[in-house]
Formats: C-alpha cells, structure tokens, sequence
C-alpha cells in the first residue's frame, strides 16, 4: 500500500509520502532508545508539564488537524473535531492521574512479614521503548490513547501509523516535538507494514501495541511472541446491541443509529448486531430502519452529512461483498444495499438494515466495517445472550433494559471486555478498554492501561 493521502469522498489524492529507509529507521530507534534512559527518570510533574503543552498545542490545532483527518479519512468534520477533543481530555486526565495510577502498592502487613521482609512494596517502572502500529479510523484517537499513558509511564514510543494518514500520523510527531518532549520520546515512522517486522525484532524495542485487523494483530503479536516481548492487540469487533422488553424502545432505537453509523460504521466498538425481543422486535425494527435511510449522506466537509464515504476504495469493496452475500443466501434489506445513486465519485455506501441473518452467512461471523447493521429477532434472554456470544469476538455489548436481574444475567454471560446498558458503548480515559476472544488481549486506558507497559517490580527488604 503506498503512503499516501486520497481523499476517499473524491478518489484524488492530495499528497505521496516516500516510505523512510533502514538509515532512518536505524537512527530513530537509536534515538528512542537513548531518549529513554534519561526520559525514564524524569519526575512525573515534567511529564505532565510536557503533556499538558501538547493537549495546549492540540487545542490550538484542533480545527486544522480536524480537516486534516476528514480529507484523509472521510469521517464527519464534527466527528472530527469531537476526537481532537476527545484527545485534549484525555492527555489532560493522564497529566493530572498517572503518578496516582503508578503509586507505590503495599501487601499487607502479614504478608510481608510472612514472605521474610521488614517492608515491601510494588513498584511500577516504564518499560522501554514501545512500537504502536495504529490504524487510520481515529487516526489521531488511537494514538493518543497510546502515547499519553505510555509517556506519562516514561516510556518512548515509535509510531507505525496506518499508510493511508501519513498527514496525521506527522502532525503527531511533530505535536509532541512541539510540546517540548526530548528528542526520541515520541516518533513517527512512515513505513510500511512489511518494515514492522525489523523494527519489531530489534532488540532495542521492548514492546507492541496494535489496533486494527485480525491478521495485522496475529502477525504482530507472534513476532513479538518469537522475541518474547509483551503486546496489547485491539482488533476487531461486532458488537452486540440487545433490546428485551422493558426497555425504552424509541430510545434505543435513536441509539443503535448513532452507535451503528458513528464514523461512517467504521469503529471496533460501534454496535453491528442488533438483537431484539419478539415483544418489541416490530416497533424497534420499523423505527431503526427508518432513521436509518433518512440519514445524509455526502461530503464529510458539509456539516448536514451525517454518513461519509468509507476509507478506502477496498473497505468498500469488502462491505459490498459482505451484503452481497447475505442478500443471495436470503437476507431481507430494509433501508440501503448499494452505493448511493447521487454520489458518483468517492466510496460511498448506504445505510442498510439486514434481517432475516442466518449461521451460514458471512456477515452472521465477520465484521461489517461499515454502516451495515443485522437484526436478529429473539424469544428470550437466554436466546438473546445465545446470539450475543455466537460471534468470534468480543470487545464491548449494549444492552437495553430496565429490569436489574436481566442486568445481572447479562454482565455474567456476555462474552465482551464491557457491557453498556441503556447506552452505546463509548470510551473514558478512566475506564478499562479491550476486548475478549478474536478481539484482542490487554487493556488501554484507566489505570489498567497505564500498567500494561510497566515493569511491575517486587521491591523487597530483609
Ligand atoms: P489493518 O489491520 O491492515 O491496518 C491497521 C494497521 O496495521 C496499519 O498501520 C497497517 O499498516 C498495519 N498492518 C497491516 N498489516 C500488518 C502486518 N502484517 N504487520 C504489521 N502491521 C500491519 O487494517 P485495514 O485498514 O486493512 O482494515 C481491515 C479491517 O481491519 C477492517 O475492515 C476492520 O475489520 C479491521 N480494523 C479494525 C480496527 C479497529 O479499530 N479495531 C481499525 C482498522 C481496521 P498499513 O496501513 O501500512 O497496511
């Protein structure tokens, strides 16, 4: 895939970036490297001092890098500018929580003493320099969730950005340059995914993350299995979205549009399989599938679009496909299925409602990374938990109800790292972020995310 910008509600594209060669990788991660044997003593109010001049900067930016995004990605300029803001917080919040996440912990008394020491203690140390390989949905979002934390953690960090936002993927190294970070803290490499593996395996680099694909993450996480250094993979998902009974129908069905058709359907965490109890299937149904194709669709740049095109020509292609299938073996589309007729440039796809979803189509097991939603109707909770489980991930699930036994059922049985009642799912820098199954392993955010790239050391005194 070549580096490069193309505006995906155009086809054009805007600007080429010639991949960086093995010198300049070779000097990068020596610099990562020195950087962070000095970087890793730094106190925890300088890297808050530092984290908070780079939200400062981004503030600033906030409408610049927006557009950037849109005319590289294709998402909403208002959805655009809400990440910018979305990042803002979140350095902020690790500025002001991290040295508390990172505090010294203390077994108890008996313990230690059992264990033969005078005192003991938990200490948490950074753990080098860390490769994270990011996708291009929230191009700025993935990263920053990344760097904040494993900044504030003292670590360094290399960036593998996805090839098709070279433009972000710069403006994030410079951000944090910017900002006053010594020089090798915070990088970006322009490579390509075949140049993940060198840098990966080099022994200077001592951990991964990625978002993004199945394949991307398996690759990923068995080279670093082969060296035997730690990953966080977040893959992909289909979410679940249950409504039973009790709950507020016309709600949830205003819901399930936003957190289907967030990010022009292209999120892990967007809900992508809606699943409904018999008593409500009807009214949920009807009105889902009619906001559904009353939604706009065009210009991501024009604030009354609330569906850009998808990333890439190939994106789209690979939804198509996906209805294509379903539709043969005898799924029923209520809204959508095709490219919209007034959109003849870029890579445009419809809102669509599928029901009538059977075990031997595709979409019943992948992951529909587009506004494509499927409906499956549903006798009860056990039913309804049933179908919920029946997919090969399991990052976050929705569930509409009012009833607190149901709640209690569904937070024991679903198989996801997050179950959201009476809400879609949506990140929190305070909260834990992952997945289970094909979905990946570890977690981002929270303090859980911050200790992913940790030494967690045993400090012990006879
Ligand atoms: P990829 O997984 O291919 O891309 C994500 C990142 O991984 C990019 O930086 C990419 O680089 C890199 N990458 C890809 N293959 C490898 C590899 N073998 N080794 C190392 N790095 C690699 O996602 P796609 O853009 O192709 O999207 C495909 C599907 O992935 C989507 O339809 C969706 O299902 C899922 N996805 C999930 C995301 C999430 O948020 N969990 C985000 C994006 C995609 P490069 O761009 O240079 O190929």
């Amino acid at each position: 895939m070549p580096i490069a910008s193309v505006n995906p509600a155009t086809g054009e594209t805007l600007k080429t970036f010639e991949a960086i060669g093995p010198e300049v990788i070779e000097e990068r991660l020596a610099a990562a490297h020195a950087a962070f044997r000095t970087f890793r003593t730094t106190s925890f109010a300088e890297r808050s001092r530092l984290l908070k001049r780079a939200a400062a900067l981004l503030e600033e930016d906030h409408d610049d890098i927006a557009r950037t995004m849109t005319c590289e990605m294709g998402k909403p300029l208002a959805a655009a500018e809400a990440e910018a803001a979305k990042c803002v917080k979140a350095m902020r919040w690790y500025a002001d929580h991290a040295e508390r996440l990172l505090a010294d912990e203390y077994p108890a008394e008996d313990d230690v003493l059992d264990s033969g020491a005078a005192r003991a203690r938990v200490h948490y140390r950074p753990l080098g320099v860390v490769l994270a390989v990011m996708p291009w949905n929230f191009p700025l979002w993935q990263v920053v969730r990344f760097a904040a934390p494993a900044l504030m953690a003292g670590n360094t960090g290399l960036l593998k950005h996805a090839s098709n936002v070279p433009q972000t993927a710069l403006y994030l190294g410079d951000l944090f340059h910017r900002a006053g970070f010594p020089d090798g803290c915070f990088q970006t490499l322009l490579i390509g995914s075949g140049a993940v593996e060198g840098v990966l395996r080099d022994p200077r680099v001592a951990a991964a993350t990625l978002t993004g694909s199945e394949p991307a993450g398996r690759s990923v996480a068995s080279i670093a299995g082969d060296e035997v250094k730690k990953t966080v993979l977040e893959l992909g998902g289909s979410d679940p979205y249950v409504v039973m009974p009790s709950a507020d129908v016309d709600k949830a069905a205003r819901t399930a549009v936003t957190a289907r058709v967030q990010n022009n359907g292209q999120s892990c965490i967007a809900a992508k399989r809606f699943i409904v109890h018999e008593d409500v299937y009807d009214t949920f149904t009807e009105r889902f599938a009619a906001r559904m194709e009353a939604l706009t669709v065009g210009d991501p740049l024009e604030r009354s679009t609330d569906v850009g095109p998808l990333a890439t020509e190939q994106g789209r292609t690979d939804l198509e496909e996906l209805v294509d299938d379903a539709v043969r073996l005898g799924a029923r589309a209520m809204c959508g299925a095709g490219r919209p007729g007034d959109q003849p440039h870029g890579w445009f796809y419809l809102p669509t409602v599928l029901t009538g979803i059977t075990p031997e189509m595709r979409i019943h097991q992948e992951e529909a990374f587009g506004p494509v939603a499927t409906v499956y109707r549903v006798a009860d909770l056990e039913e309804a938990v049933s179908v919920a489980n029946d997919s090969p991930f399991g990052l976050s699930s929705n569930v509409w109800t009012r009833d607190e036994g149901e709640m209690e059922r569904f937070v024991r049985d679903i198989e996801a790292g997050g179950v959201f009642f009476n809400g879609m799912t949506a990140s929190h820098p305070a909260m834990p972020f992952g997945g289970v199954k094909r979905s990946g392993y570890g977690r981002e955010l929270s303090g859980h995310g911050i200790k992913e790239f940790c030494n967690t050391t045993t400090v012990w005194t006879a």
